[in-house]
């Protein structure tokens, strides 16, 4: 099996150095990642530039690109083999409800979907601990059992890790993406010559976290896992569309 490892927080950022490390017994692993943090890239493709990729170990790369970037090229050319997975992450920081819009590890693990088998986007939900490891072993064994007793191949898995010692980890959860409240104002501030500046503010906390949710397993300890998927078509409007559009005033 080859595995296409890729991440949004970098080339060297420990979560994804960790990931690739732990799936290397398991498969011939690939790493096509970031030059920088692409945090927040969300699917995005760069088409203003052209994108060089550039070696830094034994198959494994950094692109001036975004996360999509990274694994459209491991998928669409870049290599003369195919892949049979992407594993994004290990992000550093929760990927939970509303943050999947805007993750670029979820977007590379999104950009995976044409594959052989599902993708899998694994983010620790930092605190004090940053157990990077229990994240790694949790994708490890995630991987295996893909391997064992594979799932439907379009389909996405948005992992989120408790940051804790694996041993108190209470197990895995399927779940449903929660939602977050609206996320702090931007925070205003100014440059050395007294222009206005922005930055984004954090996001804001769980507003539907309840049973079932990502954010509850999470809070309970329990490993989540959401099944994705890309279609966003609000199949449940349909009908109300369609007769607001036959009702039309001429
Ligand atoms: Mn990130």
């Amino acid at each position: 099996m080859r595995i296409l490892v890729s991440n949004d927080d970098g080339y060297r950022a420990e979560g994804l150095q960790r990931l690739a490390d732990v799936l290397r017994p398991l498969a011939e692993v690939t790493v096509v990642a970031p030059d920088r943090n692409r945090s927040g890239a969300s699917n995005s493709l760069t088409l203003d530039v052209p994108v060089r990729v550039f070696p830094f170990g034994d198959r494994m790369y950094y692109v001036n690109g975004t996360p999509t970037d990274c694994v459209h090229l491991a998928v669409s050319g870049l290599f003369d083999f195919d892949h049979d997975m992407v594993v994004s992450g290990i992000n550093d920081g929760a990927n939970l409800g509303d943050d999947v819009l805007y993750s670029g590890t979820v977007a590379a693990a999104v950009e995976g979907r044409f594959l052989g088998l599902p993708t899998m986007a694994v983010s620790l939900v930092v605190r004090q601990g940053r157990h990077f490891d229990t994240a790694a072993r949790v994708a490890c064994e995630l991987v295996m059992r893909l391997q064992r007793s594979p799932l439907d191949s379009a389909m996405i898995l948005n992992v989120n890790v408790p940051d804790l010692p694996y041993e108190q980890l209470r197990g895995f959860q399927v779940t449903r993406l929660g939602q977050r409240h609206k996320s702090e104002p931007v925070v205003k501030s100014a440059d050395p010559r007294g222009r206005a500046v922005y930055w984004v503010g954090p996001a804001g906390e769980g507003a539907d976290a309840g049973e079932g949710t990502d954010f509850d397993a999470i809070a309970r300890g329990f490993v989540s896992v959401t099944p994705l998927q890309v279609d966003l078509t609000r199949h449940s409007a349909l009908a109300e569309v369609g007769e607001w559009l036959a009702g039309r005033a001429p």
